[in-house]
């Protein structure tokens, strides 16, 4: 292929695949036509379609630095703090253009995250990682993929270490290693956009110690791959999407999707294996993924500008805008969202290079902004409930509006003005509970709290990135207990 493909080649590109894939207890043949599986798919779409819009280039897409091509955003591996920071603006936009998960960041963290490790496996043991690593990153820039970047395994009982779990499936590991490659088992939970993707990337999920070594393997390998299958996840309101296009399902659009992807001795031959057992590379991966994915959740203030859009259209509706604690939670609102695009721009902005030439953000920046995200949507999602009235959770269905018997109804009690049609109040409405409570509120509440590691894991990192000693020295220094400071 070797270009930037559009949303219907990718539509296209997605039909050729042979996902073993269920949902409610059944086989889905068709995933692409699904209707709870389609916008998930449309939200992907949208990373290719806006790369072709001009007004978007400039941060949709960027130039390989192995072939110099233009190629999508998603597939380029950071080269400087500007590619960084277009990085976070990307995000920002597609939550703003979509209102949902567009699931493809996992994979491009991924990408980047092994970019710096295979070359530090490499510069340790001679290997040839980061040969076979490039190799890999031409094929997926080329052919414009989406990768699925996987790290979560189901890890069992937290108290026990990989090797030491009941059912030693519960982490990833190696169950074979023949002369062509290895034999894999285990699986990865809660999956963004797992049955949107033409790739699967699999990384270790925790450090790994030298008895755990089994378990420190990272590899790609197509998402239709045997022995590979992919279990949705639900959603809270997902069967709307079986009602057809009523105005009920909120978001008229997209959504996203995750699955519980199960690898049942799955072959992967050495051209696509990243780390295998060099155990001691794990915290550099896990925690630069991490770092990476926590920046990635810029696509949060994407979704909030749209709910902060959605709650001043209700206000104006309702004939609240005016009031004046309405104005302050709406400015409330815009406060908390702008505060989030700070930590992801100023994350970006204090990046740097790593030995492999790839652009690393400043990872505790990186984790403050992904411990805000865990808080500040909940709020904004609060504001908006508050904002919108209890008929956010009472109003009637689209099918009550059009019915002949009580539609007449429906309509003149919900209705606020004269200009104001009542379904345009309901539609609005929709969207926020779907933003709040509804199959998006999994990516703009949920996954905001757990997505990218959960709130813990961020506080672990800020404690063990703070220059504490510096500010103690400072301190000792200014009130008198100490002569000397900086
Ligand atoms: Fe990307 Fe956000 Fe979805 Fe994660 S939650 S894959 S960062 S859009
Ligand atoms: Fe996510």
């Amino acid at each position: 292929m070797g270009k930037l493909m559009n949303a219907k080649e990718y539509e296209e590109s997605l039909r050729k695949l042979k996902l073993n894939v269920y949902m409610f207890g059944r086989k889905v043949e068709n995933p692409v036509d699904d209707p709870i599986i389609r916008p998930s798919m449309n939200a992907v779409a949208a990373t290719y379609e806006f790369a072709h819009r001009p007004e978007y280039e400039d941060i949709m897409t960027a130039k390989s630095h192995i072939t110099g091509k233009k190629i999508n955003r998603f597939t380029h591996i950071h080269q400087s703090v500007d590619d960084l920071v277009k990085k976070s603006k990307m995000g920002r936009l597609l939550g703003s253009l979509t209102a949902c998960c567009f699931q493809r960041c996992v994979g491009m963290d991924a990408l980047n995250a092994l970019s710096i490790t295979t070359h530090a496996i490499d510069a340790k043991y001679n290997t040839e990682y980061y040969k076979r690593f490039l190799k890999y990153l031409e094929y997926v820039q080329e052919n414009d993929l989406v990768c699925d970047g996987a790290m979560t395994d189901p890890k069992g009982d937290r108290s026990l270490a990989p090797s030491k779990q009941f059912d030693p499936d519960l982490f990833m590991h190696v169950v074979e290693e023949r002369p062509d490659g290895i034999v894999v088992s285990g699986a990865k939970a809660h999956q963004t956009g797992a049955v949107n993707s033409h790739e699967i990337i699999v990384m270790p999920t925790i450090t790994m110690r030298e008895e755990d070594k089994d378990y420190a393997i990272s590899f790609a390998l197509p998402s239709d791959t045997e022995g590979i299958t992919y279990i949705m996840g639900r959603q809270s309101c997902d069967t709307r999407k079986l009602e057809g296009m009523t105005f009920d399902r909120g978001n008229m659009h997209y959504g996203g999707h995750e699955a519980l992807v199960v690898f049942d001795k799955v072959f992967v031959p050495w051209e696509r294996v990243f780390m295998y057992k060099e155990y001691e590379f794990t915290t550099q991966l896990v925690e630069n993924f991490a770092a990476y994915h926590r920046q990635s959740y810029a696509c949060k203030v994407g979704v909030g500008d749209v709910l902060i859009g959605a709650t001043q259209t209700i206000a104006e509706f309702n004939g609240t805008e005016r009031a004046s604690h309405v104005k302050d939670k709406i400015i409330e609102m815009n406060h908390l969202n702008e505060t989030l695009f700070c930590g992801c721009i100023a994350c970006a902005a204090e990046g740097h290079r790593e030995p492999s030439g790839t652009y690393l953000v400043d990872v505790l920046l990186a984790n403050v902004h992904k411990q805000n995200i865990t808080r500040f949507p909940y709020e904004i999602a609060r504001l908006a409930q508050d904002i919108a009235g209890g008929l956010v959770v009472t109003c009637p269905s689209a099918a009550d509006l059009a019915s002949p018997e009580v539609g007449k109804w429906v309509e003149k009690y919900l209705k606020t003005k004269p200009d104001v049609p009542t379904e345009h109040r309901l539609r609005i409405l929709r969207l926020i509970e779907n933003i709040t409570m509804g199959t998006a509120a999994v990516g703009y509440l949920t996954e905001s709290m757990h997505g990218a590691g959960s709130p813990q894991a961020q506080r672990i990192m800020i404690a063990r990135l703070v220059n504490m000693k510096q500010k103690q020295k400072m301190a000792r220094f200014l009130c008198g207990i100490d002569s000397s400071g900086a």
